[in-house]
């Protein structure tokens, strides 16, 4: 029942103006409880994607359904979805807690207290929420954003290279991060260039690459048994 998919990408195609095909046709689901990690060099084409499952670009062909809908402006599903495709512009000088508080007011929903405290838990970001974001280090800028996207403990949570320029603790930090909330069946999908942390930190996995999908599928599948699909897609 397509109402109860997360996610359902058909045909999806993007021809930029410049006349670039950044996306070829591409199309996969996303079910709950899945972690889906979307992988491909950088160029494959993620970030087109992501960009227009989320309505921020219009595609060229094809569509994705959001919990059966279209995204966009006044889509009914949107309070069922979290995101974070651009690094979000946080106030240096106000403590985490006191930014998320800010978004999250800005966004007209009330504010649930139980919620925020399952988020912060998740996000591991501890006694540092009530410090000004200006002492945050990369990786928990990153925690704090990813957490911003999980306020409302949405459904589906779409993250692009949420690990992008973070050392190897931070990673596995971010894995944690993700798998915690991967559970009551919500469903997460992650872009990466990285063979392993996709191997590490998902259920499922989209190979894309040139704008093609070159497979999908189970992790175990996909990465343990084809790894000839993968020559030439994930950068060294
Ligand atoms: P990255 O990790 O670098 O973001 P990606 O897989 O997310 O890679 P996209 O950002 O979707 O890739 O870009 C895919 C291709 O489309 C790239 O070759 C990029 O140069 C091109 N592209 C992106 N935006 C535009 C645009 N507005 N006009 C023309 N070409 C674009």
């Amino acid at each position: 029942e397509l109402a109860d998919t997360p996610l359902a990408v058909r045909g999806l195609r993007k021809t930029y103006k410049d006349g670039f095909v950044a996306v070829r046709g591409t199309s996969f689901t996303v079910e709950p409880g899945q972690v889906v990690g979307l992988l491909g060099p950088n160029g494959a084409g993620k970030t087109t994607t992501l960009r227009m499952v989320l309505g921020l670009i219009r595609p060229t062909a094809g569509e994705a359904l959001l919990f059966g809908h279209r995204a966009g402006p006044g889509a009914p599903v949107l309070s069922r979805i979290g995101a974070l495709v651009e690094g979000p512009g946080f106030l240096p000088h106000l403590s985490g807690l006191d930014n998320l508080t800010l978004y999250w007011k800005a966004t007209g929903r009330p504010l649930d207290d139980a919620r925020v405290a399952e988020v912060l838990d998740i996000a591991d970001l501890g006694d540092a929420i009530h410090r000004r974001v200006r002492a945050y280090s990369h990786g928990m800028r990153q925690r704090l954003a990813i957490a911003q996207a999980m306020l409302g403990l949405p459904d589906l949570l779409i993250l692009d290279e949420p690990t992008d320029g973070l050392d190897p603790p931070q990673i596995a930090e971010m894995r944690r991060v993700l798998q915690r909330y991967a559970t009551d069946g919500r469903a997460v999908l992650v872009s990466s260039h990285l063979l392993a942390e996709v191997e590490q930190t998902c259920t499922h996995v989209v190979v894309m690459r040139r704008g093609e999908l070159v497979a999908a599928g189970p992790v175990a599948e996909i990465i343990g048994d084809s790894p000839s699909v993968l020559v030439g897609v994930t950068d060294p």
